[in-house]
């Protein structure tokens, strides 16, 4: 499709509604659209006149051509306000004019960002009662009931964690960037132990470093630290001897005196022991995810995981015999060789073992997925609805809750992932990660700081180098970008 900008600028907001309502285009941008035009096109309009904007798209979608306008007052908005505004304009009109040639609106609507419940969440502090917000994000953004009620339930929760979240409440991540071996659906920043394994050591010696700076402002700023996550990668890629080095650092360097939750990825159930279950225990390790993905072996194998099922039965079994009693599993639905059956039997399974959180993803596409990549995983669309409305159902049924939510750029089907809990035993890092309620200080390769203002709700953020070889490259420098977030006026 080729769309064009008249009047603004807004690259993002038409390229990100368009992505959002058709995943399966090409997008192109042009300056002008050719009289006679075949293919499909999108023009996003702005004007501004006597203190209105109005925005209009005109959209070819095969062969029919549609409108959509709106306006608003711009006169007396602050530059944040107006741009909000201008943005929102843009995208509502291209949402109205394309969902009329859709098969059925998509389930979030014409919202998408990545995180709802903080948009929700706004409403509510600015003085909508939860059943004002939910009425506004179903008639203003067109969100389907089951979303907005799941949407609702999350800022509730953010809402009740908030209230225990004081001034000089910090959290901690800590990345460990290596895995045995790579899954064909992951995006993340992590590299093999067959292509890495050299680089474990050194890079640990370099997180120790950056561990005992990064205390060191802790303790300088007056901060507490009230949760700490580590994750990746694969942390449990680590042997038990470098796990202990690793927990020992942060025990020796950190006040955990506050501490209210330490949770360890232990994703893969290959990379887990009894000796590393021992070694996470003996530090104070509370939670670890234990993640299956699925429970169906020809799905396990199809998406290029060294495990079966069998094997995650196992670590579960041994992880309640080390004495962890917060525990969650991940499951994504979408992929490849997943049937909406057999995601029900793995979603069975795990509420059969009965862990405190199971988290329900869905699989992202990657942008740079090819069209046909793109195609597949919309023609998923039916299937993976299907899977998580199942999943939403049993587990309700089993008595878990929805806690936190979050939706990644490119989803099959712009769906969501969705973390549910036994009664009061939500992830607090969680929460507060995502919801972006307190200042967290990540350490390692990828790690992005961000200092949150809770009064104002600004943020800052400071990024490491993203590759374990970059970051260890650059371990003399890892401190200063904290020291700017922690004492911002020096
Ligand atoms: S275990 Fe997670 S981080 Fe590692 S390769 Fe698989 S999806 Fe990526």
């Amino acid at each position: 499709m080729i769309y064009t900008m008249e009047g603004h600028a807004l690259k993002h907001a038409v390229e990100e509604m368009l992505f959002h309502l058709l995943p399966t285009v090409t997008l192109t941008h042009a300056d002008a659209i050719g009289a006679g035009e075949t293919d499909d096109w999108c023009r996003s309009i702005l004007t501004e006149a006597d203190g209105q904007a109005q925005a209009r798209a005109v959209v070819r979608l095969d062969g029919t051509v549609r409108e959509s306008e709106s306006r608003a007052a711009v006169e007396s908005l602050a530059p944040l306000d107006y741009k909000r505004t201008i943005t929102e304009l843009v995208k509502t009109t291209v949402y109205d004019a394309v969902v009329p040639a859709l098969p059925e609106p998509p389930v979030w609507g014409s919202l998408t960002g990545v995180r709802p419940a903080k948009l929700a969440r706004g409403l509510i502090e600015r003085g909508m009662s939860r059943g004002e917000a939910a009425v506004h994000l179903r008639e203003h953004f067109h969100v389907s009931p089951a979303r907005t009620a799941l949407t609702i339930r999350a800022a509730a929760t953010a809402m009740e964690l908030d209230k225990e979240i004081g001034p000089d409440d910090i959290s901690l991540y800590v990345g460990i960037p290596f895995c045995p071996s790579r899954c064909y659906y992951c995006s993340f920043v992590s590299s093999t132990t067959a292509q890495s394994g050299h680089l474990i050591e050194p890079y640990l010696d370099t997180l120790c470093g950056e561990i005992e700076q990064t205390a060191a402002l802790v303790r300088e700023a007056g901060k507490r630290v009230q949760s700490v996550y580590i994750g990746g990668g694969t942390p449990t890629t680590l042997d038990e001897n470098q796990l202990a080095r690793l927990l020992s650092a942060l025990e020796k360097n950190f006040d955990f005196s506050h501490l209210r939750e330490y949770t360890v990825e232990a994703g893969r159930p290959d990379t887990i022991t009894p000796q590393k279950l021992a070694a996470l225990r003996a530090a104070g390790v509370g939670r670890v995810s234990i993640n299956p993905q699925s429970m169906e072996d020809a799905v396990l194998a199809a998406i290029g995981r060294r495990h079966s099922a069998g094997d995650v039965l196992r670590a579960y079994d041994e992880a309640r015999q080390a004495g962890f009693d917060a525990i969650n599993m991940d499951v994504i639905a979408g992929l490849t060789g997943d049937t909406a059956d057999s995601f029900a039997r793995t979603i069975d399974t795990l509420i059969g073992l009965a862990p405190e959180n199971i988290t329900v993803h869905t699989l992202a596409i990657k942008r740079g997925a090819d069209l046909t990549d793109k195609a597949a995983a919309a023609a998923q669309h039916d299937t993976v609805f299907r899977m998580l409305d199942g999943a939403a159902h049993a587990l309700q049924n089993a008595g878990y809750g929805p806690y936190y939510l979050y939706r990644q750029k490119f989803t099959a089907g712009g769906f969501e992932n969705v973390g549910w809990c036994k009664p009061d035993t939500e992830c607090f890092y969680n929460v507060t990660m995502m919801e972006e309620l307190q200042t967290i200080l990540s350490l390692g390769a990828g790690g992005v700081s961000k200092r949150v203002e809770r009064a104002t709700g600004w943020i800052e953020r400071a990024n490491n180098p993203k590759y374990p070889l970059e970051y260890i490259r650059a371990a003399d420098r890892l401190a200063n970008g904290k020291r700017k977030l922690l004492f911002p006026k020096q």
